[in-house]
């Protein structure tokens, strides 16, 4: 329909895997599927990317690992590749340069084309199957039309499920439907609301505030849902400013947001002006427009991920992606929810980790369309779990990799259902986490001898790369020490892999929470081995073949591309700390 609208310019791309929307799950599928071999284009429609962790929401990324509360369980693959970008890129952890990280890494990626201010509007479809998707390009005034083998939905909103015609959920389960015990008894059409936040930073002199006429006004913090208790993030702004929940998600989101700066400005009177909270030298500096959503659509997929799957750990044979936020489940009245008494959230324990199957991600009734982040196909009870970014940037990094693998194979996502263990395989290899799924190691690597200057090095290839149930799953080093693989002849050898300590039990994410030191910023974490040295066994002497200096992050994969007799690992120089770990070095 959009292609006959001769008023406009009209660009036609032409890709194996189309993405819409770069949040931090659209970002992680789209470089995957790039990186896999895929010819990918991400359609987004703000000027940055991110989501809402952009400098447009700033919502700080959570996962699994709980913020650094719970050790060794962060996210890692793409998301810890970004993560230690920003560490080294962002040394005073600012939101807007931390768009200028992602920006980096998707702009310049081979492969990958970026549509940016690129709202996609309209979808074609033929036999049964997306054929192309088209948006509206806000700054040159031009429709972008994208045929593709593969569509993946990363709006959060699930935007390609209207223009489809795909079922969604949307509002809560019946307690009975799935037998969730933290579901309502009768199923509605409530979901989390949105929020609108704010930053402050304090000044030398006092700052006045004066409000806008149209700001509400709260003269006693018992108008406020945690009443005096919480109000000290003022270098964040407030998740409980949560409106919507009780109206529709989309539909009415201008009229929300109306609502929320109201209510937002009205709570930074209060404490500017109605109290006394130390905050007089404080001044607003940025608040938000966009509202960020927490809920909307989630698509009816192959599986529907439940309270119950979430709370028995998920341990499916299709796991690709994993979990381990609480079941967060906002109360819908949000801002209100005081008023009627109950709590703006209930943080119901869930176990960290957990699995989330592949068959979550991609639908049964369209043989091309697959979607991942907030719009997975989950209960609202699991969503108030699986909503938390790393979350949602494993599942983008694992539907990438599966619609490259899919494409590279011939198949629909659905009968690559048939081929999970290589899928898994390949998720691993690229460094993400997958509970309970071990990484099998090349042949190379397995049947070599294996030495080291101290200690036992077998751990280096014991197909898990971090701590896990106590066992640390490396090999401790310190600078000047190595470790050799001999192989028993020459073997042609196509790259070295190195997987080392990145502090997995530490918080390293951008992050305004009160209490949040930062104390990273601007340089990657001590451990961290920042230069080291891989040579090659040739003619009975060791070559060198890399000498990485300025190393920042903890996954390096090394080209070599010629026969060896054996591969050396050296650790030069760590980033301040004395101790490191060498979680995975393997030759293939
Ligand atoms: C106030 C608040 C606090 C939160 N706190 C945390 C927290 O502390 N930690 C945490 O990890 N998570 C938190 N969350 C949850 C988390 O932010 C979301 O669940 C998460 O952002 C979902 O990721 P996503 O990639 O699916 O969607 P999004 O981050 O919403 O990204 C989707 C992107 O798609 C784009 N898009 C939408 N429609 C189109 C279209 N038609 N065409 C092109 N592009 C489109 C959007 O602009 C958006 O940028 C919070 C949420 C809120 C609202």
């Amino acid at each position: 329909m959009l292609e006959r609208d001769a008023r406009f310019p009209h660009v036609v791309h032409d890709a194996d895997l189309c993405v819409v929307g770069g949040g931090m799950t659209g970002i992680s599928c789209a470089l995957a599927a790039a990186r896999r071999g895929a010819r990918v284009v991400l359609m987004h429609d703000r000027p940055v990317l991110g989501g809402n962790s952009s400098s447009e929401c700033r919502v700080p990324i959570c996962g699994a690992d709980r913020a650094g509360q719970i050790p060794y369980l962060r996210e890692t693959g793409i998301l810890e590749e970004l993560r230690l970008d920003n560490l080294r890129r962002n040394p005073h952890q600012d939101y807007p340069l931390w768009d200028l990280v992602l920006y980096d890494k998707v702009q310049y990626q081979p492969d990958l084309t970026l549509l940016l201010n690129c709202s996609c509007l309209d979808a074609r479809m033929a036999g049964g199957a997306i054929e192309s998707i088209a948006g509206w390009q806000l700054t040159t005034q031009t429709y972008h039309t994208v045929k593709a083998r593969i569509f993946a939905d990363c709006s959060g909103d699930a935007v390609l499920a209207p223009l489809t015609g795909h079922p969604v959920r949307m509002g809560r389960e019946a307690r009975s439907e799935f037998g969730e015990s933290i579901a309502p008894e009768a199923a509605d059409a409530r979901t989390m609301g949105m929020t609108c936040l704010f930053q402050a930073r304090e000044h030398d002199t006092p700052q006045p505030f004066d409000p806008p006429p149209w700001a509400y006004r709260y003269d006693s913090p018992d108008h406020l849902p945690y009443g005096r208790a919480d109000l000290g993030w003022w270098r964040m702004g407030y998740w409980w400013i949560e409106l919507g929940g009780e109206a529709d998600a989309i539909r009415d989101t201008e009229a929300i947001r109306e609502e929320l700066l109201r209510v937002t400005l009205g709570v930074w009177d209060h404490i500017k002006n109605r109290g006394d909270y130390g905050a007089d030298n404080w001044a607003m500096e940025w608040i938000q427009f966009l509202p960020a959503k927490r809920e909307s659509r989630r698509y009816l997929g192959a599986h529907t991920l439940t309270q119950n799957d979430i709370e028995s750990e998920g341990r499916f044979d299709d796991l690709v992606a994993y979990g381990g936020w609480t079941m967060d489940d906002h109360h819908p009245a949000g801002f209100d929810s005081a008023r009627i008494g109950a709590p703006a959230t209930i943080f119901h324990p869930a176990p960290s980790p957990y699995g989330i199957p592949y068959r979550s991600l991609y639908s049964e009734r369209i043989p091309n369309l697959m979607f991942a982040g907030r719009c997975h196909s989950a209960t609202h009870a699991a969503l108030s779990s699986t909503r938390v970014m790393g979350t949602c940037s494993s599942m983008g990094q694992a539907v990438g990799t599966a619609a490259a693998l899919a494409i590279a194979r011939g198949l629909t996502p659905a009968a690559l259902l048939d081929h999970i263990r290589q899928l898994q395989q390949q998720l691993l290899a690229d460094d993400c986490y997958l509970p309970w799924v071990e990484q099998e190691m090349p042949a190379l690597t397995r049947e070599a001898a294996l030495s080291a200057s101290q200690g036992d090095p077998e751990p280096v290839r014991d197909g898990v790369s971090r701590p896990v149930g106590g066992d640390p799953h490396c090999w401790p080093c310190r600078a000047g020490d190595w470790i050799a693989y001999s192989f028993a002849e020459a073997r042609p050898v196509d790259s070295v892999t190195v997987v080392v300590d990145s502090a997995l039990d530490q918080d390293i994410g951008l992050s305004l929470f009160p209490g949040h030191t930062n104390h990273l910023a601007g340089r990657p974490p001590d451990v961290l081995p920042r230069r080291f040295r891989v040579e090659g066994l040739a003619q009975g002497r060791w070559q060198s073949l890399h000498d990485v200096r300025d190393n920042h992050q903890r996954f390096v994969r090394l080209p070599v591309r010629r026969p060896l007799a054996g591969i050396r690992l050296t650790i030069e120089e760590l980033w301040g700390g004395r101790d490191s770990r060498v979680y995975a070095c393997y030759a293939e």
